[in-house]
């Protein structure tokens, strides 16, 4: 089974800095890791390869500093990545990340199943995943907690729809979005960091790519963009209610509408 594990590098503290005009996060210069929730999907990808052979490969789209992330994905098992960098991509959406993802994919060999994390930790929008599989035109499900292979051309995956466990079967290739907590990731191995072939890394670019309309990406490629990123206010404003549980529930009530927190 060939497999795509799509991972992005994060902020790597709360320590993060906003663009004033853009609104976009700043990302060169400071601290990066790899998103937490990439390394289930990693994780299931490295057992999936086990299982049924086939190849791991990892793509990411992000400055020219996010190979680290590629690297990191090999150094747990991946057998090469993708680096899909160009200003011209820089300040997308969700839209336009998934966008220029697939005209990535659409450059790569050929696949039987992506997958995805279920959320990164600063954007955190968690649509990337079935976005991209939107632009691909294949199947995707989420919340993924196990895949088998038990049928040729499908696949069985389970899925923690938290009230309730189902179980469906996807024809390949299909994208699939990868639950958090759902196994124990590996560690990067020191060996296969000394190991990494040269040729275990693509870069695409703009110019790498089918559609080169510079207006399909970053932020102007955008419909969404963030105003203003800031800590919430806190205020040590306290206030004590009493009755019983209906009494309270009227004085809560009255509290929401005099905020406008409802209408
Ligand atoms: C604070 C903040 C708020 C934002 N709010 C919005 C918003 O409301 N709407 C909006 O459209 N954009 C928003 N963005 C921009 C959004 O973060 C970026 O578009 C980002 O590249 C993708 O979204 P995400 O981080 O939410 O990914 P998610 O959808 O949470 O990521 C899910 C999975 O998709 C894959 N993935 C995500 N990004 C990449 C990548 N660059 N390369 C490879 N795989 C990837 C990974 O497998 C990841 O686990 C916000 C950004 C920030 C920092």
């Amino acid at each position: 089974m060939d497999i795509l594990v799509c991972v992005k590098q994060v902020p790597g503290s709360s320590d993060v800095e906003v663009d004033p005009v853009t609104g976009v996060l700043k990302r060169e210069g400071f601290s990066t890791k790899l998103n937490p929730y990439d390394l289930y999907s990693i994780e299931m990808a490295m057992s999936l390869r086990e299982k049924y052979g086939g190849t791991v490969r990892a793509i990411t789209m992000g400055p020219p500093q996010a190979k680290q992330a590629l690297l990191e994905t090999v150094w747990m098992g991946a057998d090469g990545g993708v680096l899909l960098t160009d200003r011209a991509f820089g300040g997308a959406d969700c839209l336009a990340t998934s966008y220029a993802l697939s005209q990535a994919v659409h450059k790569m060999s050929s696949y039987d199943l992506i997958l995805c994390g279920k959320q990164t930790t600063d954007g955190d929008t968690a649509q990337v995943g079935s976005e991209l599989s939107e632009e691909l035109g294949i199947p995707n499900i989420g919340n993924a907690i196990s895949i088998k292979l038990e049928r040729e051309g499908f696949i069985t995956v389970t899925q923690n729809l938290d009230d309730r466990i189902v179980t469906a079967e996807i024809p390949l290739p299909c994208l699939v979005c990868v639950d958090g907590d759902i196994n124990s990731p590996r560690l990067p191995s020191y060996k296969r960091s000394k190991q990494v072939p040269q040729n275990a890394f693509t870069s695409l670019t703009l110019k790498d790519i089918e559609d080169q309309d510079k207006t399909h990406y970053g932020l102007l490629g955008s419909r969404t963009n963030v105003e203003r990123i800031f800590p919430p206010e806190k205020n040590a404003d306290r206030k004590t209610l009493t009755g019983t549980s209906s009494e309270l529930a009227t004085q809560i009530s009255d509290i929401l509408k005099t905020g406008k927190f409802i209408g």
